[in-house]
């Protein structure tokens, strides 16, 4: 990019559980993904910062316009509190190495999420390089962090690990990383698609990943993870089902908690229970075996 180039930033403030739609929305126009600044101690509201930057040309007003619309779009899904778009001219020519600077890589479970031009590390931690701005699965989100967790405690040696609904591929290089045996990721986007086995390469570890949903794959596996949402996940219960092994462990999130009761009915008629329960902002991951 040439050193003249001028640059707009664009900010939104965002409740933590609308962080990564807001990001989504910025990444289709800044250039180089999104930055995303969280708060010190989370007080709630809008209270994190989802940041891109695009080149200041003809189209930048169209643009910001076309993602003013997308956000004002978005408030309808009810996520939790997006604040009002803030464009400022950038002058910085170095706005880039500021950029990267504000992105600080998260502690989660047994595991290290950090951008990849980052070499943070931490003893006994294990490190998965993620850029931020891509398919859904940054790290950030409560759901995200949930599975993480599972997939920290959860013995995946030697197993064999479907995650569907893969997103950026966070859980499935997650459980490669973990010693699962092979690890198969789908997910009905084909943009989701391409960033986890990009995302999988610059992880060193293999992931085969599939365009498609959890009807599509063959095989058992001896757990699978389904970071979905409540009204996906109880459609998808037979198939799910279908997929886990005798004793398998089906990991099951993105469910709120008003939508708890109908997802475990889904799952009890598949005859499955429950082995473990975690709630956290109003999102909740079970753990169920047949
Ligand atoms: N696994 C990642 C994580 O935990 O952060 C991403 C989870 S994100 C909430 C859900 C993903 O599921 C999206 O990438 C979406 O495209 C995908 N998805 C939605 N419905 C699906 C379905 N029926 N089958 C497979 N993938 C689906």
């Amino acid at each position: 990019m040439a050193a003249s180039t001028h640059w707009l930033e664009i900010a939104v403030p965002a409740h933590v559980e609308a962080v990564e739609a807001v990001s989504e929305i910025l990444s289709r126009y800044g250039h180089n993904g999104i930055a995303v600044e969280v708060p010190v101690a989370s007080r709630g509201g809008a209270d994190h910062i989802v940041k891109a930057y695009l080149v200041d040309d003809a189209d930048a007003f169209a643009k910001v316009a076309d993602a003013r619309d997308a956000l004002g779009h978005l408030q309808a899904f009810g996520l939790g509190p997006i604040g009002e778009l803030a464009v400022r001219e950038v002058e910085d020519e170095n706005w880039l190495e500021a950029w990267k600077a504000t992105i600080t890589p998260i502690q989660v479970g047994r595991f290290l999420v950090r951008p990849t031009w980052s070499n943070a590390s931490v003893a006994g931690t294990i490190t998965i390089a993620l850029d931020p701005g891509m398919a859904f699965g940054t790290g950030l989100h409560p759901t995200t962090q949930q599975c993480l967790e599972a997939v920290s405690y959860l013995d995946l040696d030697g197993l064999r690990v479907l995650d569907v609904g893969t997103g950026s591929g966070i859980l499935a290089i997650a459980a490669a990383k973990r010693g699962a045996r092979e690890v198969v990721g789908v997910d009905i986007d084909p943009l989701a698609v391409r960033a986890a086995r990009e995302n999988a390469r610059a992880n060193e570890v293999t992931v085969a990943v599939h365009e498609g949903s959890g009807a599509d794959v063959d095989g058992t596996f001896e757990v699978v993870l389904a970071n979905l949402v409540g009204s996906v996940l109880v459609q998808a219960a037979p198939h799910l089902r279908a997929r886990l092994a005798p004793a398998g462990s089906l990991v099951a999130a993105g469910i709120t908690t008003q939508a708890e009761r109908e997802v475990l009915s889904a799952f009890v008629a598949e005859g499955l229970g429950v082995v473990d329960r975690d709630a956290r902002a109003d999102w909740v991951r079970l753990i169920l075996t047949a």
